[in-house]
């Protein structure tokens, strides 16, 4: 029996918590040592005092409250629930502690006694931590920032990469265009050279045969023959210097006064010569006569358009080309009476080298209405056909009249 009130005095003294036994009435009736230092009072001075001695003055009036409802029920808890306990010490400095309670009855009445442990230092632990982890969700709020700003910078460089690499695919295609027109243009030029040039050929010697005067007709048929070849050579080689400067983007667009009538004179008078025996230009113009076109470019559709509508008819047909003009556009119509255009060429006529199926032996290269769609394309107009194989053929053009631009 002494051995174990031994026992549990030195449990009391050497616990490691301190353990302080209040009445119903809080006064502290026993206290061990660990509670006399964590508080820094004497045994004394505390005996016979109220347990709100140790409790910071803000919670003191709250505390007695508890007090008294917890010896209506008294039992084993710990204290204050999910609350940060303070507890105070002689000088009046506070320190966080854990309190559990536990309630006993002796012959001298009810007792609680509190378990009392100062938890200053895993306060200041939690609190690292806190502050710890507060680093932690900052730096990596930081991390989060920076790796979004990389994320799009990155974005923005494989855009750049992308949009280079493009422009490099671009310029690739471009020059393999270039390269496939140019051994087109070889291949094109080895064989429609070849007849105007036996024909310059054989012309230029035949003159060189004829020497009497009565032989004068001769000699001017086959110069006549020798210039005729000489143009369907320039019309070739200028068709491609077209296409080129198309590809490479130098045709740029000049906008001027023209007279339409004169303008449209001068045309068919430089064309008319290509005519063969009997073809009629026959022109109308209705609208209003001043206008603002590009007459170069202006001047190669109409050429084009006229030239084949020459060569793809007999003799003795008419060609009708008809110019109406308003304020705000300039409709061109040429009509002939050729061998006209097949069915299942139609799609494909404005293609790059086509040539119909009955173009036959008339000279040509499949380019001219290419370079016609891309001018009236830069003019910001339209081109269109209808055709009917041994009627004809009928294209119209429609490009704005630039006036409005000039005026404002
Ligand atoms: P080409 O050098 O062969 O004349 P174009 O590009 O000018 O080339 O014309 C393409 C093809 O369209 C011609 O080969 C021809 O078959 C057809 N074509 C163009 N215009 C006419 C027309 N007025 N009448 C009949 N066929 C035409």
């Amino acid at each position: 029996m002494t051995r174990h009130i031994e026992m549990l005095d030195a449990l009391f003294k050497y616990a490691t918590e301190g353990i302080v036994v209040v009445n119903k009435e809080g006064v502290i009736v026993k206290l061990n040592p660990k509670a006399v230092k964590l508080f820094g009072y004497t045994e004394q001075e505390l005996t016979g005092k109220k347990i709100e001695v140790l409790i910071p003055q803000r919670h003191a009036v709250d505390h007695q409250k508890h007090r008294a409802k917890y010896f209506n029920a008294p039992r084993a808890r710990g204290m204050g629930g999910l609350l940060d306990l303070f507890a105070k010490r002689k000088d009046g400095s506070e320190f966080p502690v854990e309190v559990s309670l536990s309630p006993f009855k002796t012959s001298e009445g009810d007792f609680v006694v509190s378990f009392i442990i100062d938890i200053t230092d895993r306060k200041t632990q939690e609190s690292l931590i806190a502050q710890a982890n507060q680093q932690i969700t900052k730096l990596n709020e930081e991390l989060e920032d920076r790796v979004q700003r990389r994320t799009q910078e990155l974005a923005l460089a494989i855009k750049k990469v992308e949009q280079s690499q493009e422009e490099v695919m671009r310029a690739l295609k471009k020059e393999r265009e270039l390269n496939n027109m140019k051994s087109q243009f070889v291949t094109i030029a080895s064989h429609e050279f070849r007849t105007p040039l036996a024909t310059i050929l054989s012309s230029a010697s035949l003159i060189g045969r004829y020497q009497t005067s009565e032989e004068e007709d001769k000699r001017k048929k086959h110069v006549l023959r020798i210039k005729s070849a000489v143009t369907n050579l320039t019309e070739i080689l200028n068709d491609f210097l077209s296409l080129g400067k198309l590809e490479e983007g130098q045709v740029k667009v000049v906008y001027v006064e023209t007279d339409l009538p004169q303008y449209f004179g001068g045309l068919i008078e430089e064309i008319k010569g290509l005519c063969k025996k009997g073809q009629k230009i026959h022109f109308l113009h209705t609208g209003i006569d001043a206008v603002w076109l590009d007459k170069q470019l202006l001047k190669n559709i109409i050429i084009n358009l006229l030239s084949n509508s020459i060569k793809y008819s007999e003799p003795d047909t008419n060609i009708q080309l008809h110019v109406e003009a308003t304020e705000e556009r300039i409709q061109i119509t040429l009509q002939d009476e050729g061998i006209g255009i097949p069915d299942v060429d139609k799609d494909h006529i404005f293609d790059r080298f086509y040539r119909a199926k009955n173009a036959g032996n008339a000279q040509g290269t499949g380019l001219g209405l290419n370079i016609v769609h891309h001018y009236v394309e830069l003019l910001g107009g339209s081109i269109s056909f209808t055709s009917e194989m041994g009627v004809g053929t009928r294209f119209e053009v429609i490009i704005p009249n630039h006036q409005a631009d000039h005026e404002a």
